[in-house]
């Protein structure tokens, strides 16, 4: 019997039947509280999904449980394969759930054949990646890829819908590449949507959104997309696409401004023996300031935070704007992974050749198994330079992470096996398995003394009372010893 996650012949298996959850399954739902259910989808629409990584894959698939019909293509064979076998190709809370719920329904399949998707489909979504290029601009060379495919196939009237983060007129640029490649004159609307869910809680993010932004000067796609959402109830934001290119934009480098506004304080707090914690604290109850992306560390990472804070920079360079606080923004992130290293040798009397790092964490942040751009490869690759033998743990990322680094590390599925006979003990990823360490046990284990808490989230009390040095990130004076 075929997989009901294949797209098989025929349009049967893309036209949507009535999605039946029981009440016990749709309680094991992360959140969903605010989800209209399926039915409630005022008209449902075939929709085809290109690009089925991160945000594809969680756009289609929640799409799918507002009760559309959904095919997610991807270029990627071995992704479609896995998916098609109903494996999920990365970790995300609640996914995996709501992917087999949807195929076993009949409203979400995966295929590689982008044109019959184009061809079936009312409303094409393009979710494929926009990464650094060469000279730190957004390569577009996937979205223009994606477009010319979409205008090859085009058979009728749709909507086509921007969800990868570009630069301001990419979306017209998309209408250009789609128009040219038409083997017809067919009414085609193409509409910027960037995306704002966190991988983590992407699912949620994506069911209880904080806002939709939708930029297109048409006033069909926009009702479209107002219906669209509806289930929803968010906040809707209608725009020109241009605008609404430059708010996801926008967004991601103010986020990335406060860590590296918090990061440096935190290394100023560092030289002048303040604990930043409570300087943080003192601040985030100014509303105008607010408590989130307030903790110090050793840098972001991720998929979005570095390609988009240089894109942008990027963007108003080629208008002749020097964008300083972008560059610095930057350059601090960048600065804070040497300033982590750096601290690290020098707790190890200047040096970490031949000594053992134990690392905890390799995800660029908890609850997702992304290794892009991770501080904790950063910090991998300057140990192994200088000497170092890395044993590392990570509750989801391990075999991302053995993909993204050719350096020599030692991968453990326990996470005390990290620890055992280790110089040092790094945290780069706040789990929360590793919130509630037994010192007792790490300080037995550890050849070394030196814990380096690279996300601020260990009690320093605990560790030093078993006798090992701590280190945070902009917390006092330091190694603290007693
Ligand atoms: P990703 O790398 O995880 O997924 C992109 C997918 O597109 C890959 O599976 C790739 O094989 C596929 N692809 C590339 N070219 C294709 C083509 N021509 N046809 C079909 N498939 C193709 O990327 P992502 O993290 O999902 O990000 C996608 C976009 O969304 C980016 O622009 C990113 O900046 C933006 N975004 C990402 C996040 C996030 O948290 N990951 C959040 C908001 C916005």
């Amino acid at each position: 019997m075929d997989s009901p996650f294949v797209q098989r012949n025929g349009n049967s298996n893309l036209i949507a039947r009535s999605p039946s959850l029981s009440r016990g399954a749709a309680a094991a739902l992360p959140k969903l509280s605010l989800v209209a259910s399926a039915q409630e989808s005022p008209e449902r629409k075939k929709i085809a999904m290109i690009g089925t990584g991160y945000v594809g894959l969680v756009t289609g698939t929640c799409l799918a449980q507002l009760g559309h019909s959904v095919v997610c293509v991807d270029t990627d064979p071995a992704k479609i394969g896995a998916l098609q076998r109903g494996k999920t190709t990365f970790f995300e809370p609640g996914l995996h759930d709501l992917i087999v719920r949807n195929g076993c329904a009949g409203r979400l399949t995966f295929s590689e054949d982008i044109a019959r998707a184009v061809r079936e489909s009312e409303m094409v979504f393009i979710a494929v990646g926009t990464p650094v290029g060469e000279d730190g601009s957004a390569d577009l060379s996937a979205v223009r890829a994606a477009a010319a495919a979409i205008g090859r196939h085009l058979n009728g009237p749709k909507i086509v819908v921007l969800k990868s983060t570009v630069p301001v007129g990419c979306t017209e640029l998309v209408a250009t590449i789609v128009s040219e490649n038409s083997p017809g004159d067919y009414q085609v609307d193409v509409v910027s949507n960037p995306e704002f869910l966190r991988e983590g809680c992407a699912v949620n993010d994506f069911m209880e959104p904080q806002r939709i932004v939708v930029g297109t000067s048409s006033a069909h796609a926009e009702a479209v997309m107002r219906e669209l959402y509806a289930p929803l109830s968010a906040p809707f934001v209608a725009a020109d696409e241009r605008t609404s290119e430059m708010i996801k934009y926008a967004a991601n480098a103010f986020l990335a401004t406060k860590v590296s506004f918090i990061n440096e304080i935190a290394n100023i707090c560092e030289l002048v023996d303040v604990d930043v914690k409570t300087v943080g604290l003192g601040i985030a109850f100014d509303e105008r300031i607010g408590a989130h992306f307030m903790r110090p560390g050793i840098g972001y990472g991720g998929s979005c935070f570095p390609k988009d804070v240089r894109a942008l920079e990027r963007l108003a360079d080629a208008s002749s704007y020097d964008a300083v606080l972008l560059r610095a923004v930057d350059a601090v992130n960048k600065a804070q992974i040497a300033r982590a290293f750096a601290r690290i040798q020098d707790a190890l009397g200047g040096s970490v050749e031949g000594k053992r790092a134990g690392l905890l964490g390799l995800a660029f942040k908890p609850d997702t198994s992304d290794v892009r751009e991770a501080p904790a490869l950063y910090l991998i690759e300057l140990l192994v330079a200088a000497g170092a033998t890395v044993t590392a743990h990570d509750p989801a990322a391990m075999e991302s992470a053995r993909v993204a680094t050719s350096r020599n590390v030692t991968y453990v599925p326990h996470l005390y096996e990290a620890i055992d006979e280790c110089d040092v003990l790094i945290l780069a990823t706040e789990w929360d398995d590793y919130k509630n360490l037994n010192f007792r046990m790490v300080k037995k284990l550890m050849r070394g003394d030196v814990v380096f808490d690279g996300r601020n989230c260990l009690d320093p009390d605990k560790i030093v009372t078993e006798g090992l040095r701590y280190l945070g990130v902009g917390r006092a004076k330091e190694p603290l010893t007693f």
